[in-house]
């Protein structure tokens, strides 16, 4: 069969129904389609599927614009910024999905159907009951003239149901899982193409805009398998030329639930992790790497990296698991190796509750650099930075026993207030040797000489390097408040 792939434009589209925020699968088959046009010098295709009028938000659209803009995965057409063939917001095309089903009408490819709601679930009872699947059992395909007449009289509203050929077998070579065949029996009956109040359904909208927007290859969930071979028929119907199609396995939790609102809450939003203080690198870059392997096996790679190696023949059959542990491994990655303006930068927004007004530009960014190796997330800069802003910190009872009670803590911290000017601050391993003179001078040395300054500075035994810590301070000052705390407890 010729299908459009053949032609040489690659065009790929995501199309997000705006009936939630963006979800983490949603995001990677965006990511997906992204990279392969990139790889491919092709174009990515944004468009909402919004013809569901009872779930459909604005809020959710914004929610998805932002959140692929914020993973860098931008479009090149879309409904914000348009393109050749608009419009990109499936609302905006209800006249023209109708046309075409009524065209499959007149082809006697498909029929006004009459049942009403009710008459459908007593059938899907009747099956449930002798244990069959639910199915529409097409009786509306052969309805006589009177029977119509007598719906049209009841007042009832018909939908537009399209012929699915039984039995028949559907097959075609899917990109990422090779020969596929559906049974056309497997399908559930005839297909409503356009509901009774008018709007098309999401197989036939889909298959209308594939064509309209010059699809070359659908990428998508695996979820769509089955409408998939819907979806080969109709294109069928219509006489055109089908794109290729590709399915990506699905995202499940260790539990082996599929990643799901209903079962993980906010935890399947790209916000949710945005909010938490993941990077977009790291989220795009584990997605990336969730089901594709590059060649040389490589592990950390930016957008645009992938973008030159991504490969859909290694892209995994198998269920992806979402592993939190692993994001965070990327994400302190980036924290550590991305420009430390910029790590400073989006740190700042979570240090609004702090007082920062003591410290220069540069200093914020030195408060963030003395602890960006200790962060998995950007919001754990407020705790690990806290010290710095406070007068003095909380010293936890236990802390106060066993490390400022030792042999020489009152003699280490009196020393380094008496020594005060000679900190040289700015400069690291000059206030570190400041500290390890004192310790030679009081034959101290190691956590004994550490930990009484460390607590009296940070509250906390573990975090920054301690000369670092000291010359981050900045002013003597906020040393010397620290140290009388200290002492005075
Ligand atoms: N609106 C559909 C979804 O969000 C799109 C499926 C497709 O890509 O065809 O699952």
């Amino acid at each position: 069969m010729t299908t459009s792939a053949d032609s040489k434009e690659v065009r790929v589209r995501i199309a997000p129904s705006p009936t939630g925020f963006l979800h983490l699968g949603t995001a990677r088959t965006a990511l997906y389609n992204y990279l392969y046009a990139k790889r491919h010098k092709g174009k990515f295709i944004l468009r909402l599927e919004d013809t569901d009028d009872e779930r459909s938000e604005e809020n959710y659209v914004d929610d998805i614009l932002a959140g692929m803009k914020w993973l860098g995965i931008n479009w090149d057409e879309g409904p914000d910024i348009g393109g050749p063939h608009p419009p990109y917001r499936q609302t905006q095309k209800v006249d023209h999905y109708s046309h075409l089903a009524n065209q499959l009408v007149s082809k006697g490819a498909a029929y006004l159907a009459y049942e009403t709601p009710e008459e459908l679930a007593a059938l899907k009872e009747e099956q449930k009951a002798k244990g069959q699947p639910p199915r529409y059992d097409n009786r509306g395909r052969n309805l006589t003239q009177s029977q119509i007449e007598r719906y049209l009289k009841d007042g009832r509203v018909p939908s537009i149901r399209f012929k699915v050929e039984e039995p028949r077998v559907v097959t075609w070579d899917d990109h990422i899982r090779g020969p596929m065949a559906i049974e056309t029996i497997d399908l559930g009956g005839d297909v409503v193409i356009v509901k009774s109040n008018g709007i098309a359904t999401y197989n036939f909208a889909v298959v209308v805009d594939d064509l309209d927007m010059k699809i070359s290859l659908v990428i998508r969930g695996e979820d769509h398998i089955h409408n998939t071979a819907k979806q080969i028929l109709l294109y069928e119907a219509l006489g055109e030329r089908l794109p290729d199609f590709a399915h990506v396995a699905l995202i499940f939790d260790h539990e082996h639930h599929k990643l799901s609102k209903r079962v993980h809450g906010e935890k399947v939003h790209i916000d949710y992790y945005r909010r938490q203080g993941y990077m977009p690198e790291a989220i795009v870059n584990y997605l990336a790497q969730m089901s594709f392997t590059p060649t040389d096996g490589r592990e950390i790679f930016t957008l645009a990296e992938a973008g030159e190696i991504f490969d859909l023949e290694r892209v995994s059959k198998s269920p992806a698991v979402f592993d939190l542990e692993r994001l965070n491994w990327f994400n302190k990655h980036y924290i550590k190796s991305l420009p430390l303006e910029l790590i400073t930068e989006r740190a700042l927004p979570y240090l609004t509750s702090v007082d920062k007004s003591g410290y220069t530009e540069k200093q914020l960014q030195d408060i963030v650099g003395s602890v960006r190796e200790g962060l998995t997330t950007l919001a754990d800069v407020l705790p690990a930075t806290k010290f710095y802003f406070e007068k003095a910190p909380t010293i936890a009872e236990d802390l106060k026993q066993s490390v400022l009670s030792g042999q020489h803590a009152r003699a280490i911290l009196e020393r380094a207030l008496q020594e005060l000017s000679k900190f040289p601050f700015g400069d690291a391993r000059g206030c570190k040797q400041v500290v390890d003179n004192i310790g030679k001078e009081l034959g101290a040395k190691g956590k004994e000489l550490y930990w009484p300054l460390r607590l009296a500075i940070s509250g906390a035994v573990s975090g920054p390097d301690l000369g670092i810590m000291i010359s981050t301070l900045g002013t003597a000052s906020r040393l010397q408040t620290r140290l009388e705390a200290a002492l005075s407890r």
